[in-house]
Order: structure tokens, then C-alpha cells, then sequence
């Protein structure tokens, strides 16, 4: 997402936040995007996927709102924003955010347990 009131011709890095923690873009934090401009961060991807993917979280009840990176709503775990429970990820795009973080080579980020 961009911060409120972000000139959309003139977007900086530091504009651009995380939907999930709205933490800005920076050189050290690895942003992936999804659909409508939803990004999420290396930080949030790291705990989405050892608590969804590795410790199996991310139970039934938070089954059943759109994902917040792929806009579907899919019958699996999804991760839930520490900021706002309305904003999900699904367990599919915490997969998909972290072959995409660890394919940059711009960042060092790695998925947690592998
Ligand atoms: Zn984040
Ligand atoms: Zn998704």
C-alpha cells in the first residue's frame, strides 16, 4: 500500500509500505507485491511462513476472507496482520513471497528453517 496521501507520479521508496506491519521500504527490508498494490515485507514473510507453512498455524477461522496479495478467497491457513485482523495472507502467496524473496539477488533474505 501507499503511505496516505502519497503523490502517485512521484512515488519515493519510503512511500511504499507493508500492508501487513505498514512498515516503509527500505534498502534492507525486501518488499513483494501482489495484486491492487499490496506488498508485503521480508520481516512479515519470515513469520507468515513459520508460523502458517513450518508450525502448521493459522487455523480454519481465519479461513474464509479474500487474501489480501492474491485477492482470492481460498480454503487453506492464512496469516493474519498483527495490525488490522482483516488483512490475510494466504498459505499459497507466503509460498510464493518467499521463492520470490529468496530469488532477489538485491537481499539476503532467507526463509526461516530452510
Ligand atoms: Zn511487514
Ligand atoms: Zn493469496
Amino acid at each position: 500500500m501507499y503511505r496516505p496521501g502519497t503523490d502517485p507520479q512521484n512515488v519515493q521508496m519510503s512511500d511504499v509500505l507493508c500492508d501487513f506491519c505498514h512498515a516503509s521500504w527500505t534498502e534492507d527490508l525486501p518488499l513483494v507485491e501482489g495484486h491492487q498494490g499490496s506488498v508485503i515485507c521480508g520481516r512479515c514473510v519470515s513469520v507468515a511462513f513459520a508460523e502458517v507453512v513450518l508450525g502448521g498455524g493459522g487455523a480454519e477461522e481465519l479461513a474464509g476472507l479474500k487474501c489480501r496479495m492474491c485477492l482470492e478467497e481460498r480454503d487453506e491457513p492464512q496469516w493474519e496482520s498483527p495490525l488490522d485482523g482483516t488483512v490475510r495472507i494466504c498459505r499459497r502467496c507466503i509460498e510464493m513471497a518467499a521463492g520470490a524473496m529468496e530469488k532477489d539477488p538485491d537481499t539476503s533474505w532467507k526463509r526461516p528453517g530452510g
